[in-house]
């Protein structure tokens, strides 16, 4: 059963992203280390005893539609209301709605755990945190009086309402159209796919946050608006009323995440109401709305990193556990009676510590995100220009390789065991089956790595992204001036996975300067991987320095030694893939 690791968490936040510093330099001043302490004990608690037992029944059961309501499974909607009363909804949330208002580091760190503990079930939670995020900054104040304390608390959820059958990554083919009804409501008519936590039995309001256009909106993109559209309409005290026209026609049956309703909901029908039109609230300007979106996207796109950090940890303590356990063949230095446990054999070893070095590798770059993202709000003129631009640099590689990884490693942890990886009763299998969706939804890893390519790399005239690559370097010259030998080839290795960042990066830059465009394009996923390995690489370095523990400084050489030297395959494949990349892809049709 998942153990929260507390430790490596907390090593994660403090020595690596910048914690610990930032609380020493008052940047947060209702925040202690004690503090910090103790909500990531009290959060790795409930994870461990209470979220983690739920994922099985979740797995087994599943979400179950009938007649447009969904009936999440045994207990998880008890579950969901001790979270809620435990205050884990409104840890991160402005205080001025009900919220703890901490930095968004813990919010994070709490939700790896939850995640880990059943992903399925955190994940309703995780957009509803999204909405917080959208209404805070884009919705009215009576919209923000009436929703937002009961978001922040959790009474209510809310959901994402973006993709439609013909409009996955590319919005700007969506069809889903809201009138003005004059008087200052509008109302809103279509369908909306694949929406997570659409429709459930947690809370008894749900408030949907959709994106469509208004009559004689401009094409494309330019021409989408965001509505708050609630399940029930909320009477004069606040509480739920009428019942607005909106209802879930059906859930998906899926490969993994089966206690997470993946529902289709249709808008203004006339199902429901005196008349056709499911009544909505604008939020933000008209035909701005994928700009409000992107808040919560952005918001959405770092907690989706952490499901891949938080299946890499539930897979690696699960496969470390069975190859402690499970004995096999005979292995040097094993003097025991009968056959060795597989932890002894080289090649178990290299899976296992390839996953450890993965999952420490994500969760070092995540976290650094977060910081990134509380140092922007927390700070002022340049200096926050700068955190914001590091933010969001940061965050299409947390998303992507994180849930890259959270694959790979769940991947890797069905093989640890064997033939009893592919038998679900190890558990072993469902990670992998549920770690599939974090690479596709909240735009998929493809997009994200465009979106770097194309969006984060030209940041600041494209001088950002340098003063990032200047940082990591000062961390492998801190791994080399250490003259720990235990650190073995580990500073030249990171400093050689710098080098191959900084070139493609130039070469990226140079292909976006001079209109080659197609190359940069074929080039962007083979560079999010490189970028995080080398980033990590350099992470792990200043971690290990910052603590000389033997495991860290063990750790950090095996990624540099072991997992770093990818980056010189890879930058082939950046810089010299893409002709041929385009050769063969004339066959494809
Ligand atoms: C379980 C689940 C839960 C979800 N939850 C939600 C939710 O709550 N709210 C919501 O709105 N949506 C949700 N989604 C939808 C999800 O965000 C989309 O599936 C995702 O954005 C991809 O869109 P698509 O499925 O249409 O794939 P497509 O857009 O058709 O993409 C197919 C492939 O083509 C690639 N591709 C597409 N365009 C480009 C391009 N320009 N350049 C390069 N490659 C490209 C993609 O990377 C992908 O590999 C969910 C989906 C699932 C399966």
């Amino acid at each position: 059963m998942y153990r929260a690791p507390i430790e490596d968490i907390s090593f994660a936040l403090n020595e690596i992203a910048g914690l610990r510093a930032a609380i020493d330099a008052g940047v947060f001043p209702e925040l202690s280390s004690d503090l910090v302490d103790a909500i990531l004990s009290e959060a790795g608690r409930f994870a461990g005893e209470e979220v983690a037992p739920a994922g099985k029944i979740g797995d087994t059961q599943g979400a179950v539609w009938a007649d447009a309501a969904v009936t999440t499974p045994e207990g998880w909607a008890d579950l969901y209301t001790r979270w809620r009363e435990g205050g884990w909804n409104a840890l991160s949330g402005p205080e001025e709605f009900g919220g703890q208002g901490l930095p968004q580091m813990l919010g994070v760190a709490a939700l790896e755990m939850w995640n880990a503990g059943s992903m399925a079930f955190a994940l309703g939670p995780t957009l509803t945190m999204g909405a917080v995020d959208a209404l805070e900054k884009h919705a009215t104040h009576a919209l923000q009086q009436l929703y937002l304390p009961k978001l922040v608390s959790g009474e209510w959820m809310g959901t994402m309402n973006l993709t439609e059958p013909q409009a996955g990554s590319d919005l700007a083919a969506l069809r889903a159209r809201a009138e003005p009804a004059g008087d200052g409501t509008y109302r809103v008519f279509g369908q909306k796919i694949y929406i997570t936590y659409g429709e459930h039995d947690f809370t008894d309001n749900i408030v949907h946050l959709v994106l469509a256009r208004l009559p004689d909106a401009p094409a494309g993109t330019r021409g989408i608006s965001l509505f708050l559209v609630p399940k029930f309409i909320p009477d004069a005290d606040g509480n739920p009323g009428a019942r607005n026209d909106v209802f879930c026609a059906s859930i998906e049956h899926k490969l993994g995440m089966h206690g997470s309703p993946t529902c289709t909901m249709i808008y203004g029908d006339g199902r429901f109401g005196d008349a056709p039109g499911a009544v909505g609230w604008l939020i933000g300007e008209e035909n701005k709305g994928l700009a409000c979106m992107f808040t919560m996207m952005n918001n959405a796109r770092l907690a989706v990193g952490m499901q891949g950090v938080a299946i890499a940890e539930a897979a690696w303590q699960k496969a470390h556990a069975y190859a402690t356990d499970r004995r096999q063949g005979k292995a040097a230095g094993y003097t025991g009676e009968g056959m060795a446990p597989i932890v002894l054999h080289p090649d178990v070893q290299r899976n296992l510590l390839t996953m450890k070095a993965l999952t420490a590798a994500a969760r070092a770059i995540a976290y650094s995100c977060a910081h990134a993202t509380d140092m922007g709000r927390a700070t002022s003129g340049d200096e926050a220009r700068h955190w914001q631009d590091r933010a969001n640099l940061l965050t299409p590689v947390a998303k992507a390789f994180a849930t890259d990884i959270g694959v790979d490693v769940a991947s890797i942890g069905v093989q640890v065991h064997g033939g009893m990886g592919f038998i679900e009763e190890t558990g072993a299998a469902v990670l992998y089956r549920d770690a599939r969706i974090a690479p596709i939804y909240e735009g998929t890893n493809g997009i994200q790595a465009i979106d770097l390519v194309t969006r984060k790399l030209p940041l600041s005239g494209g001088e950002h992204v340098h003063g990032f690559i200047a940082e990591l370097r000062a961390d492998a010259e801190a791994v080399r001036a250490s003259n720990l030998p235990a650190f073995g080839r580990s500073p030249e290795k990171i400093a050689a996975a710098i080098d191959d960042l900084e070139a493609t990066t130039r070469f990226l830059q140079d292909c976006l300067a001079s209109g080659r465009m197609q190359e940069a394009l074929a080039g962007a996923t083979p560079y999010l991987r490189l970028f995080a390995l080398a980033a990590s690489a350099a992470m792990l370095g200043r971690g290990a320095v910052a603590s000389k523990e033997a495991d860290r400084i063990a750790l950090c050489r095996f990624h540099a030694e072991n997992l770093a030297g990818e980056t010189a395959a890879l930058k082939e494949r950046v810089m010299e893939g893409a002709e041929s990349l385009a050769e063969a892809a004339k066959a494809l049709g």
